[in-house]
């Protein structure tokens, strides 16, 4: 398909969305190879960060659907474009995590790489301005995020998320540690949008546990660009 440019909607951290010629329903997301931490404190940026989110979330949004997960994904377009359903964003950022890392550690004093027996579910406010602050259902009701269907439907598709994407980085020698997933309106459904990257999920190789994500970035460990890159070789490699 083809689909062109118009009119740059809106430009955020790490992406740029774009109204796309002759359709209402339809828009463009374009990955940009900038990085930002610590809720925009720290800004960076590194070679073809964008075109492996871009291939990886591809990739990654067109397996999903095949097991039935409902998704903004259309087409990847080009190294950096990606055509998408337009959504109406639910503003919270849907956590789940299978080990401990990052804010849970900070927050619940856990020791990182401690698995849990279960999954862990939470939601973030997603404003910045706030620093995306955690809130539970009954915050999001008061606050009209989302209505109590919509947050039972994200919650279960995000837990059927994390149960397909477990299995499927597995086979790829992959420990999924935990991420972050965006969900949004589209013609009265509910799908799952944003992107699927080492951007929003930690991922550790399962034999020696070396960090394959933004925590390279985050934490200045080096080797940020091939750890992308040998992200996106595990998730496109046949096995
Ligand atoms: N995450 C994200 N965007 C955010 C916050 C978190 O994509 O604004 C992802 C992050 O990459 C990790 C997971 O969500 O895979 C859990 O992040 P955490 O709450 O531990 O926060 P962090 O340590 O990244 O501040």
């Amino acid at each position: 398909m083809t689909a062109e440019k118009v009119q740059l909607l809106y430009e955020g951290k790490a992406k740029k969305l774009w109204s796309v010629k002759g359709s209402d329903d339809l828009v463009i997301q374009e990955f940009k190879d900038d990085a930002t931490a610590f809720n925009g404190e720290k800004r960076g940026s590194w070679a073809h960060k964008g075109e492996v989110n871009n291939a990886m979330s591809s990739a990654l949004f067109t397996m999903l659907e095949g097991k039935g997960i409902r998704t903004h994904f259309v087409e990847q377009l080009s190294k950096s474009d990606m055509l998408i359903k337009k959504l109406q964003i639910v503003p919270l950022e849907v956590i789940c995590r299978n080990i401990a890392a990052g804010s849970f550690v900070k927050r619940y004093g856990a020791k990182e790489g401690q698995e849990f027996a279960t999954p862990t579910f939470e939601f973030s406010y997603k404003d910045d301005s706030l620093g995306d602050p955690l809130i539970n259902d009954s915050h999001a009701l008061a606050l009209g995020l989302a209505t109590q269907a919509e947050i039972d439907h994200i919650r279960k598709t995000a837990l059927q998320v994390n149960e397909i994407l477990k299995a499927f980085f597995r086979e790829r020698n992959i420990l999924l540690v935990d991420f972050k997933l965006e969900f949004g309106r589209h013609k009265g459904e509910i799908l799952l949008g944003d992107e699927i990257s080492p951007d929003t999920c930690r991922f550790w190789d399962a034999a020696t546990r070396q960090k394959l994500d933004k925590d390279r970035f985050r934490q200045d460990l080096g080797g940020v660009e091939e750890a992308y890159a040998e992200m996106l070789k595990r998730v496109t490699e046949p096995v």
